[in-house]
């Protein structure tokens, strides 16, 4: 087996044995910006579906090499209003709505003949300067109206929490998410709006996984623990 399949196959089997006092189910998103198409392909094979991408340009170049497999899409990174009709076109998911511009936007330009975007609400829940996404006592409300677009679903939230190596400064602010996530769960059921689409908890990376899961993650997006260490970006 290849280095790329022993990692691949090593973070699929750790995913299953980590405990999860939560119950929920946990879906992997291999992060592959910066990646080529082959190494996509080569974890494709290896029965991974859902791709996760930072960069729109990058994204789409490789969205239209690979149009013939069976991926599904997630933009993960920051979005300029100027590129959401790309992400708009292209991809299944966005987990980085980090203002209501760009979810308006986002509807407005998915294509009618396919199916509404999935999207995640951004949460700066460390609140830090250097960090896109609503504070947490903004987001019931975001939620409220951006579960009401007509060409999103309103699946979730995403967090990228401050890094840090100590576990229990990681289960802080990964178990705040969760609290938060039931919260707006709660209120668009008292406000009478769909909530059953909205089961989505993105947060773990390679260096916060295992704290992620035990606190309720759902969606865990991982780069380097699959594809090894990230060259240097060159654009
Ligand atoms: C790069 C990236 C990841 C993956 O990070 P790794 O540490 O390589 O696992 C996850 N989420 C976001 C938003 C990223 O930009």
């Amino acid at each position: 087996m290849t280095q790329l399949a022993d990692r691949f196959h090593a973070i699929t089997s750790q995913i299953n044995t980590i405990d999860r006092p939560l119950g929920q189910s946990v879906h992997l998103l291999a992060v592959s910006k910066t990646r080529t198409s082959d190494e996509i392909k080569e974890v494709h094979q290896l029965g991974q579906k859902a791709f996760g991408e930072n960069y729109i340009q990058e994204a789409t170049d490789k969205i239209q090499q690979l149009k013939d497999y069976d991926i599904e899409w997630h933009f993960i990174g920051p979005l300029q209003s100027n590129k959401s009709r790309l992400a708009a076109e292209h991809f299944d998911w966005v987990h980085t709505i980090d203002r209501l511009k760009i979810a308006q936007r986002l509807s407005d330009q998915r294509p009618q003949d396919m199916p509404s975007l999935n999207v995640c609400i951004q949460v700066n829940i460390d609140q830090e300067e250097s960090k896109s996404g609503f504070l947490a006592q903004e987001v019931i409300e975001a939620a409220l109206k951006i579960n009401q677009l007509p060409r999103l679903t309103l699946r979730g939230l995403m967090a990228i929490p401050k890094a840090t190596d100590d576990p229990e400064q990681q289960r802080l602010s990964l178990s705040r998410m969760h609290d938060l996530f039931t919260s707006v769960k709660a209120a668009l059921s008292e406000q009478n709006q769909p909530a059953e689409a909205f089961d989505t908890l993105s947060m773990g990376m390679s260096g916060d996984m295992e704290t992620a899961i035990q606190c309720g993650a759902t969606i865990v997006r991982i780069g380097t623990a699959i594809f090894g260490p990230r060259p240097a970006k060159t654009k």
